[in-house]
């Protein structure tokens, strides 16, 4: 009988997974038949950064946690140009990561690293059919439920990223649509899930939060500052993830720069209080000095109490305890 886990990968595989892998195999294929270009990998990089900057700000920062305010206009372009990473619509990732918050790495996390192992954190739970696990969380949404406008590209969750496909191709031919859409497409789905399965895996703990998640640089920079991600599981509602100076936070400094321009507004922060509160590191043990070898210390020389010896006068003192002669 396999493993629940082996069933797990084996599930991951099943006909309804197929686009999912069939995306894979086009660009793997694509690569491999048209051969290697430095300017298709250009572009490629190009356009995963551009977009993952979307996932940050759009999916995550905004639409999850509700770091910023802004416009309703701008709230739908920020949903769309999320959606043209193919990552389905917002109310759909909004409410499977506020989940992931909710019970992260215990029973009911779609996608724990610690409970289910690496391949359903990292793709598994995306690949695998599962009608629950494909519909919109609408109790854990009702804030952006209310827009029609959300519901609607919702219900066409993928037409953001076949115009963005059509236009590469238009654009840049058959290279243009390899490398600009399906190669970053691919590596957007791994680098957006390095953050749900290795980020709660390696790097370091900064703050006691109730579940494993980590600080990790190299996935900071493949994710614009999301690999900060023990700092943002310790205050989620903070729009910057980089706590400290050196923790580069690309989205954030965007954010920034999107306040600075007026068009979004009342950008939350972890307080400093909160910044301050690192986990209680065990006090370096002390080694107490050895001290030298005391010398030893001289007994102090003692006049032996002598027996009287005979010729001694013995002076006895008179007792009271004695009877009284007479
Ligand atoms: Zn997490
Ligand atoms: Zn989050």
């Amino acid at each position: 009988m396999a493993s629940p886990r082996v069933r797990r990968f084996v599930g991951s595989f099943r006909p309804d997974s197929w686009p999912f892998w069939g995306i894979h195999l086009l660009a793997i294929f694509g690569v491999i038949f048209t051969g290697w270009s430095w300017a298709g990998f250009g572009l490629a990089v190009a356009f995963y950064y551009a977009r993952m900057l979307f996932v940050c700000t759009g999916y995550h920062r905004y639409f999850s946690h509700r770091t910023f305010k802004t416009s309703r206009p701008v709230q739908f372009l920020l949903a769309f140009l999320a959606q043209t990473t193919a990552q389905k619509g917002v109310l759909w990732w909004a409410g499977h990561h506020r989940r992931h918050h909710k019970y992260s790495d215990k029973e009911g996390d779609v996608h724990s690293a610690k409970l289910d192992g690496f391949w359903w954190s990292h793709v598994g739970w995306i690949a695998t059919d599962d009608p629950e696990r494909d519909a919109i969380d609408r109790d854990r949404v009702k804030d952006l439920y209310r827009f029609p406008e959300l519901r609607l590209l919702e219900k066409v969750n993928l037409l953001p990223a076949v115009i963005l496909a059509v236009i590469m191709l238009w654009a840049g031919g058959w290279h243009g649509l390899l490398w600009g859409f399906f190669v970053s497409t691919v590596l957007l789905w791994h680098g957006t899930s390095l953050v749900n399965s290795l980020n709660h895996v390696i790097g370091k703990r900064r703050y006691d939060t109730d579940d494993e998640s980590r600080n990790n640089w190299w996935i900071a920079l493949l994710t614009l500052g999301e690999g900060w991600h023990n700092n943002h599981h310790h205050y989620m509602t903070s729009a910057n993830q980089g706590f400290r100076w050196y923790e580069y936070d690309v989205a954030y400094y965007f954010i920034c720069f999107l306040s600075a321009m007026g068009i979004v507004w009342d950008v939350r922060v972890a307080p400093d209080h909160v910044v301050r509160d690192e986990m209680r590191r065990p006090l370096p043990r002390v080694t107490p000095p050895v001290a030298p070898p005391l010398a030893p210390i001289a007994a102090p020389r003692m006049t032996p109490r002598l027996a009287p010896r005979p010729g001694d006068v013995v002076v006895v003192e008179p007792s009271t305890s004695l009877p009284q002669n007479g």
